[in-house]
């Protein structure tokens, strides 16, 4: 039986070590996938932690896959052997519910994640739905579009769904892997673009990314001077925020958008949502065709993450260097 090699961490916070397991005939539906690049995006370091609750152990983490098409199930028809594909949270669904029949295959209850229940992408290889392995555009570095297959689609959907466009002035709170890409696409949809970031030296590099404005949220009363700026908020921070403050800073019928996934309850006052027509949402990473589209986007306006680049084996090193926030931006595994 053909095996698969990855690294996994066998407790909450553990280490990652070697851990292989065994996979059995390539399901008709499914591609099996070799690994060339995998993205440590921040929810890994959630999932390794069990900050959510929900890891299990030993656990493989790894959801901003690229690699290349090396198995074919019998049913697929729109895959092929040696093509170069994406994978990004999401691993499969169940293909027949509302939301799977209109193509939102992210909002079906039975969606599988890529790393939770499943293993995921620090590894040599993955087998995932071939529906979930998006072709990756020619002219593209691997190294920079796997962040994109989860960072970027995060960023990218509340933006399509919100309808950011030029007149929408758009903040972008948390200049991490989310953040650094959420600046660039927000600028490709041509609204103004404020950066809120408690890293005074990210101010040069955010700017060239696409942000107009910067806020040093470290300064104090710089939040306050934002108050009553903004239409659409994108919140990418891993940490707990004091998130009023943020709905302060919208305008008249403004929406703060929650892609950050601290565990701890928001508190928020009903008044300062009802006054000024306010909204408060959460938005998770984007269907297939949304994978799709995005990557399309990013290559027509060169939208890429800026990536450290970190040999699989070092895994650790990346994931400790994401914790203490010294990445800039991405940390990327390769094989
Ligand atoms: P990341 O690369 O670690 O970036 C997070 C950024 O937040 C940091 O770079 C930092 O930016 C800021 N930050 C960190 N700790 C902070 C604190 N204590 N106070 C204020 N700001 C702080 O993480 P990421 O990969 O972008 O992921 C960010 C969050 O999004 C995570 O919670 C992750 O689980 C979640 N996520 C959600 C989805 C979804 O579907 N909704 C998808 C992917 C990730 P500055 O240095 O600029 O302050
Ligand atoms: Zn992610």
């Amino acid at each position: 039986m053909p095996e698969i090699r990855g690294l996994a961490t066998h407790a909450a916070g553990a280490q990652l070590l070697p851990y292989k397991y065994s996979v059995g005939e390539l399901g008709p539906h499914e591609v099996e996938v070799k690994i060339t690049h995998c993205g440590v995006c921040h929810s890994d370091i959630h999932l390794i932690d069990n900050d959510w609750g929900l890891s299990k152990y030993p656990f493989i983490p790894g959801h901003e896959i690229v690699g290349t098409v090396t198995g074919v199930g019998s049913e697929v028809t729109d895959r092929k052997l040696g093509e170069r594909v994406g994978i990004g949270w999401q691993a499969d669904s169940c293909g027949i519910c509302e939301w799977c029949r209109q193509g939102d295959e992210h909002l079906c209850a039975k969606a599988q994640p890529t790393c939770i229940g499943r293993n995921g992408g620090y590894a040599d290889a993955i087998r995932v739905n071939a529906k979930f392995a998006i072709p990756v555009p020619e002219g593209m570095e691997s190294e920079n579009v796997a962040p994109l297959l989860c960072g970027g689609i995060t960023v990218y959907s509340p933006l399509k769904n919100w309808l950011a466009r030029p007149s929408s002035r758009v903040g972008v709170v948390g200049i991490g892997g989310l953040g650094h890409m959420g600046l660039q696409f927000a600028r490709a949809f041509g609204c103004e673009v404020t950066a809120f970031s408690t890293s005074k030296d990210k101010e040069a590099e955010a700017r060239t990314l696409g942000a107009h404005n910067f806020v040093n949220t470290r300064e104090n009363g710089e939040i306050k001077k934002a108050a009553g700026s903004l239409d659409l908020i994108l919140c990418t921070v891993s940490a707990d925020q004091d998130f009023q403050s943020f709905i302060a800073m919208l305008r008249p019928k403004g929406t703060l958008v929650v892609l950050g996934a601290s565990p701890s309850p928001m508190q928020i006052s009903a008044f300062s949502l009802i006054g000024g027509q306010k909204a408060l949402a959460g938005s998770p990473s984007g269907s297939p065709r949304d994978l799709h589209e995005m990557l399309d986007v990013a290559a027509r306006h060169k939208v890429k993450a800026i990536t450290e680049k970190f040999a699989m084996k070092d895994a650790n090193k990346a994931v400790d260097k994401v914790k203490k926030n010294q990445v800039r931006y991405r940390a990327v595994l390769a094989n």
